[in-house]
């Protein structure tokens, strides 16, 4: 089982991280803006692999997946740390929070007793949730290539904000995703949700698409949130995206309520539900959820 840090190169003293669009350049002594891929005397290190901060049984229409082993259950493991830093964040307090590992929380885990506990819990498959699982990769694919072994499906839950090198790879190994287009905007990407990166949006776009080639099924997930992503020209700009991909792509449209940094009001409902009809004379699936 190979531990070593992957998209990362040595730059003299310096870390290249090529894993996600940030592309961060990491000085010695200091990590990159996900806040768990580093740079120890100019070595690449990933101090968080095994670091399981949420260990839950779950619904796998809670991921949300409507159309993947429906009624079944699903293990779902949670990290620390991402490589976005969305205002609303309803897992803020690990995905913003790497020192949650030392504040007695959580747990550390080998994929193979990640393993064990799916095969204890007869769950057919794994999920890889919460925060951002992408950015811990190597634990990632790792577990993945064990459950593979066992029949056990691989579930990515995500913000396929990642690079295509490393989309391909993890894809390989996994059988379905829900991904988070969080909104059609590269401003709102690179400004609001993001480390000013400038091709935030382009990499998600281009993540949904590869999914698809690579016949994985995909689910994706818009939490609509007033004052950010809520425009109906914003949003039928996402579901013509979605449709020129496949028009039979599930979308989940989720009702955001007050969380972490952002205040507006909650989701109304009602336009919600409008926006669902709407985007359903392009898609075949949309989903209403989280009203
Ligand atoms: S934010 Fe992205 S590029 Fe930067 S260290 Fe984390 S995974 Fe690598
Ligand atoms: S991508 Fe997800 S986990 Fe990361 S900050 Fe945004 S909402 Fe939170």
């Amino acid at each position: 089982m190979n531990r070593s840090p992957l998209f990362m190169t040595d730059k003299g003293e310096d870390i290249q991280c090529e894993l996600c669009p940030n592309n961060c350049r990491i000085k010695n002594g200091g990590f990159g803006a996900c806040g768990v891929r580093g740079n120890k005397s100019g070595k690449g290190i990933i101090p968080f692999y095994g670091f399981v901060s949420a260990f839950a049984v779950d619904p796998i229409e809670k991921k949300p997946l409507y159309h993947f082993k429906p009624h079944s259950q699903i293990l779902s493991l949670g990290f620390t740390g991402c490589n976005l830093r969305c205002p609303f964040c309803q897992n803020w307090h690990i995905s913003q929070n790497t020192e949650i590992c030392d504040q007695g929380h959580g747990r550390w885990m080998q994929p193979g007793e990640v393993i064990s506990a799916a095969l204890k819990h007869d769950t057919p498959s794994i999920a890889y949730t919460y925060s951002e699982p992408l950015v811990h990769a190597e634990y990632v694919l790792n577990c993945m290539a064990l459950a593979r072994k066992h029949g056990i499906a691989n579930v990515l839950v995500t913000n396929g904000c990642v690079n295509k090198e490393a989309a391909s790879i993890i894809l390989k190994l996994t059988d379905a995703v829900n991904v988070d287009l969080k909104c059609f905007s590269a401003e709102t990407y690179k400004n609001i949700l993001g480390y000013k990166a400038e091709n935030t949006l382009q990499a998600v776009l281009d993540f949904i698409r590869v999914c698809h080639e690579m016949d994985v099924h995909m689910e994706i997930t818009t939490l609509v949130v007033p004052d950010l992503n809520n425009s109906q020209e914003e949003l039928n700009a996402a579901a013509g995206y979605i449709a020129s991909i496949s028009e039979d792509i599930p979308w989940h449209l989720t009702a955001y309520h007050p969380d972490y940094r952002w205040n507006a009001p909650p989701t109304n409902p009602v336009f919600l539900r409008n926006a669902a009809k709407e985007a359903g004379k392009k898609l075949r699936y949309v989903h209403t959820g989280n009203i």
